[in-house]
C-alpha cells in the first residue's frame, strides 16, 4: 500500500475567505436598508475586515470553538459579517427563522444552548416580549436602520467591534469541526437541529455554483430572495464570496414591486425564492410587461415544487427557472433540474415537463427511491421514497444521536415520495404526509396542484387529503382566483379532466382570499387539513 503524495489541506472557512480576499476583495455588496430608498454599499474587502473584527470580538467575550451564536436578522450585509465572522471566531452560526412562532423561538434557542445573539435593530420588538426566556449572556444588536441608543442589557455591535484591537486568535482548523446549524421550520413536528460541518459547506459552496448546478459565477449578481436563515439562503452568501458574484440583498422588502426595482437598478442576474415569490413577480410583470426594463434572469425556485406554467410564464419574459430541491437536512442543495446536453433535442413540451420535475442530483451526492419491498428502479414510473447520501446530508440530529431517518445501510430518508427517470431525473410526487390515499390508491397532491396553477385564471391552489367514508380519504382543492378572473367548479373540474384520470379529480373545490403558509412560505397542510376536515361529511 502506498500513500498518496497530496497535501493535507483542511476544507474550511478560511479557504473561502482567503480565496476571496485575494482575487475579488473590490467586488461590491449592496444591501438595501430597513428604508427601502436607502442603500448600504461596501466591498468584499470591507466585508472580511469587518468580518475578522467581529471574530476578535467574539473571542474578546469569551467564545470556544464549537460555541453556538444565534442570528435573527433580514437578508443584508450585517448577516453577512456574521455569516463569516462567527465560524473565523471557531464558533457556530446558528441562523433563527424570525418567522416562527414565539414559543419555537424561545425552544430553538435555548435547545441550541446558543450563547449570543446577534440581532437586527428592527427586529428588537419581536425579540423584546421573549428577552426573559432566552438563555443567552448577550444580546448584540446589528444597527440595520442606525439605532445606536441601546439600553441594557442590549449591546450595541459597533460597540462590540470597537473592542478588537487587532489580536485575532486564529483558531485550530478541522474542517469536520462544526461551522453553522440550522433548524427544521417544523412543519412536520418539533423543529430538529442539524449541523453543517465546514467541509460540508464548503463543498457545498464550490458544487452548488458548478454550471449544471446553480450556475453562478463572478459575472453575476446574484439577490437571494430566500432568507439568510432559511438553509443559509441555499448557501448562496458562500458560493457567492467564494467565486467573486457581486451581492444584492433585498433586506425586508420582498413584495414584487420592491423586488423588481431592485433587480432593474442593481442589474441582477441571478436569483432565488420559493415559487410564492415568483407567482407574485409573474403577474406584476404579465400585467405591465413595459413597467420594469429587466436584464434576462436566471431565477432558482426551490423549497415547494415550480409549476410548469410558472416556468413557461417567466421563459416568456426572458427569464430561465432553475428548478431545485433540497432541504434543511441536505445544506439544501440535492438536484437540480437543468437540461442535460444529450436531452435538448426532445419536444418543446418534453422539456418543459422534464424542468418541471425536481431535476438530478448534483456531484457527489447520491439518489434512491424504496417501496416496501426495496429498491425501485429509475425508469420514471415506479414511485417510492426517495433516500439520499453526500458530503453535505446529515446522519443525525442535534442532541438526537440516533435517528429513524437514517436507512440501515447509512442513507437518509427524506420523508419524500418520488420517481426517477433512466436520466436520473427525480420527480418529486409528494411528502409522505400529504399523500392521498384514495380506495387504497395514491394520488399525488403535487400534481394535481401543478396542473391547477397552469390555469390563468388560478394564482395558488393546494390540495389536500380529507376523511371520505368510502375511500378512505379524497382530494379537496383549495384554490385562489386571480384578481378578477372568474373562475367556477365546474371550469376547474374540466380543465383537470382532460389531464387526470377521473378518481384522481378533487370532489370539491374551495375558492378562498389566501392559502395559510409555514413560516418558510410553504402551504400549511396541517391548517387545511383541520379546516376541512369535516367537508366530506365524515
Ligand atoms: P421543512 O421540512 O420544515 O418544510 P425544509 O425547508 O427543509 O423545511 O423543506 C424541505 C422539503 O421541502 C423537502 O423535503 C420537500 O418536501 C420540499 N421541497 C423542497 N424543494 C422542493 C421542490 N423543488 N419541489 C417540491 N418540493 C420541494
Amino acid at each position: 500500500m502506498i500513500e498518496s503524495t497530496m497535501m493535507d489541506e483542511q476544507l474550511v472557512i478560511k479557504k473561502i475567505v482567503d480565496h476571496a480576499q485575494r482575487l475579488y476583495g473590490a467586488v461590491e455588496i449592496v444591501s438595501r436598508l430597513p428604508d427601502p430608498t436607502m442603500y448600504h454599499r461596501y466591498t468584499v474587502r470591507d466585508m472580511i475586515g469587518r468580518a475578522y473584527v467581529l471574530a476578535e470580538a467574539l473571542q474578546k467575550l469569551g467564545i470556544k470553538p464549537g460555541d453556538r451564536v444565534g442570528t435573527m436578522m433580514w437578508n443584508h450585509y450585517g448577516h453577512l459579517e456574521a455569516y463569516f465572522g462567527i465560524p473565523l471566531s471557531g464558533g457556530v452560526l446558528h441562523t433563527i427563522n424570525i418567522r416562527l412562532h414565539a414559543d419555537e423561538i424561545v425552544y430553538i434557542v435555548n435547545h441550541a444552548e446558543d450563547r449570543f445573539l446577534i440581532v437586527d435593530d428592527v427586529l428588537l420588538p419581536l425579540i423584546e416580549p421573549l428577552r426573559e426566556r432566552l438563555k443567552v449572556e448577550a444580546i448584540i444588536v446589528f444597527p440595520y436602520q442606525g439605532s445606536t441608543l441601546l439600553q441594557e442589557p442590549y449591546v450595541s455591535y459597533e460597540r462590540l467591534l470597537d473592542t478588537a484591537d487587532g489580536h485575532y486568535q486564529e483558531p485550530h482548523w478541522d474542517e469536520v469541526a462544526p461551522l453553522g446549524m440550522c433548524y427544521t421550520s417544523g412543519t412536520t413536528g418539533r423543529p430538529k437541529g442539524v449541523v453543517y460541518s465546514h467541509r460540508a459547506i464548503v463543498l457545498h459552496a464550490l458544487v452548488s455554483a458548478l454550471p449544471g448546478a446553480l450556475d453562478v459565477s463572478d459575472r453575476d449578481t446574484v439577490t437571494p430572495v430566500v432568507p439568510m436563515f432559511h438553509v443559509n439562503a441555499w448557501g448562496l452568501p458562500f458560493s457567492m464570496t467564494l467565486l467573486g458574484a457581486k451581492q444584492v440583498y433585498p433586506g425586508p422588502h420582498l413584495s414584487p414591486e420592491r423586488l423588481l426595482e431592485l433587480y432593474e437598478s442593481e442589474r441582477v442576474t441571478v436569483t432565488a425564492g420559493v415559487p410564492t415569490i415568483w407567482l407574485g413577480i409573474l403577474q406584476i410583470i404579465d400585467r405591465y410587461p413595459d413597467r420594469y426594463r429587466l436584464p434576462n434572469m436566471r431565477m432558482i425556485v426551490g423549497g415547494a415544487a415550480a409549476p410548469e406554467g410558472l416556468i413557461r410564464g417567466l421563459d416568456r419574459h426572458g427569464h430561465r427557472v432553475i428548478h431545485a430541491w433540497g432541504m434543511t437536512e441536505t445544506a439544501p442543495l440535492g438536484t437540480v433540474s437543468q437540461i442535460k446536453q444529450v436531452l435538448s433535442h426532445h419536444s418543446e413540451d418534453e422539456l418543459y415537463q422534464l424542468r418541471s420535475k425536481q431535476g438530478y442530483p448534483v456531484p457527489l451526492i447520491d439518489v434512491r427511491i424504496r417501496g416496501p419491498e426495496g429498491i425501485l428502479p429509475w425508469d420514471g414510473k415506479s414511485m417510492g421514497e426517495l433516500e439520499i447520501r453526500g458530503p453535505w446530508v446529515t446522519k443525525s440530529y442535534f442532541k438526537q444521536d440516533e435517528t429513524e431517518a437514517l436507512s440501515t445501510d447509512g442513507w437518509f430518508r427524506t420523508g419524500d415520495v418520488a420517481t426517477i427517470d433512466a436520466e436520473g431525473y427525480v420527480k418529486i410526487t409528494d411528502r409522505i404526509k400529504d399523500l392521498i390515499k384514495s380506495g387504497g390508491e395514491w394520488i399525488s397532491s403535487v400534481d394535481l396542484e401543478n396542473a391547477l396553477m397552469s390555469h390563468p385564471g388560478v394564482l395558488e391552489a393546494a390540495v389536500i387529503a380529507v376523511p371520505h367514508e368510502k375511500w378512505g380519504e379524497r382530494p379537496l382543492a383549495v384554490v385562489v382566483k386571480k384578481d378578477g378572473a372568474a373562475l367556477t367548479e365546474a371550469t376547474l373540474k374540466d380543465f383537470l379532466g382532460e389531464r387526470f384520470a377521473k378518481w384522481w379529480l378533487p370532489d370539491a373545490y374551495v375558492f378562498v382570499e389566501s392559502i395559510p403558509r409555514t413560516a418558510s412560505g410553504k402551504f400549511l397542510k396541517t391548517a387545511l387539513r383541520e379546516t376541512y376536515k369535516n367537508w366530506y361529511g365524515q
